[in-house]
């Protein structure tokens, strides 16, 4: 199998309203079978997911984590309003947003944006994937997966790394469970996480600074059958039970 990474070039700076899909379709030729990741950063933008510092007013906690952490108190703010759940205010805040996603500082952005500005996740990515694949699809009438990024920190290891927030017409798992291995052996866990580990490439080839490439294509993958069940429901979810069970507490420590 020969997989293809086409890195989108020559988009502008996106805007409160432009057409994505449309700006995309401008520069690739889609087949049918790729699949088109795009950052969230841009997805936000695009949607108007972004606030101003300027009309946020902090909240005393925001207050006194901004003195501690020696941030904006307004940027904290904003990480505070997009949190469903607080995990850890210390040494950094970690929270979980309402779709499922769990972060650091809620995904909020300061980078690629002007000044006295911030970039939110998306509210609903797997719709906004939805969307996207849709418009794709009445542009140029080919079948093209969606998978909408972050750059994300992640546990044990140095290092960030896309992590998928939305994706459409692609299983976020492939499912191994009852496939064999090359002895026979049943394999009895495994589900490879095929939306992470596109989003993780896709991430190295946009970079994370100025270069300017905030969507890429992959041709070639193949389809793959499974399941969406990509986060852990809490009472699954070891490492979170452990980050708020700590003697020194979670969110509040
Ligand atoms: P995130 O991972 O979704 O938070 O996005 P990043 O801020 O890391 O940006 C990913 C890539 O997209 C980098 O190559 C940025 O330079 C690029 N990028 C971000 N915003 C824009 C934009 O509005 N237009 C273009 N052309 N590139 C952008
Ligand atoms: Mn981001
Ligand atoms: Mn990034």
């Amino acid at each position: 199998m020969t997989i293809q990474v086409i890195p989108v070039k020559g988009l502008p700076l996106i805007r409160k309203g432009d057409d994505l899909p449309a700006l995309v379709c401008e520069r690739i030729a889609f087949r049918d079978g790729d699949i088109l990741v795009l950052a969230s950063t841009i997805y936000s933008k695009s949607k108007g997911f972004t606030r101003n510092l300027s009309e946020i007013t902090p909240s005393e906690r925001a207050e006194r984590i901004a003195r501690r952490d020696r941030e904006d108190p307004r940027f904290v703010q904003s990480v505070f309003d997009e949190a469903k759940d607080v995990l850890l205010e210390h040494p950094f805040i970690l929270s979980e947003l309402p779709f499922g996603h769990i972060g650091v500082r809620s995904g909020v952005d300061r980078s690629n944006i002007e000044d006295g500005m911030v970039i939110l996740l998306p509210p609903d990515p797997m719709g906004g994937a939805r969307e996207i694949r849709d418009q794709v699809q009445t542009i140029t009438g080919k079948d093209v997966g969606v998978i909408i990024t972050d750059t994300c920190g992640r546990a044990f290891r140095r290092g960030q790394t896309g992590n998928a927030i939305g994706w459409s017409g692609l299983p976020a798992i492939r499912d191994y469970r009852h496939d064999t291995d090359l002895f026979g052996h049943e394999l009895l866990i495994t589900e490879e996480a095929g939306v992470d580990e596109i989003a993780g490439f896709a991430n190295f080839v946009m970079g994370e600074s100025h270069q300017g490439i905030p969507a890429a294509v992959f041709r070639g993958c193949g389809r793959w059958t499974g399941h969406d069940d990509l986060y852990f429901r809490p009472s699954e979810d070891v490492v979170r039970k452990a980050l708020c069970n700590r003697p020194e507490g979670g969110a509040g420590g």
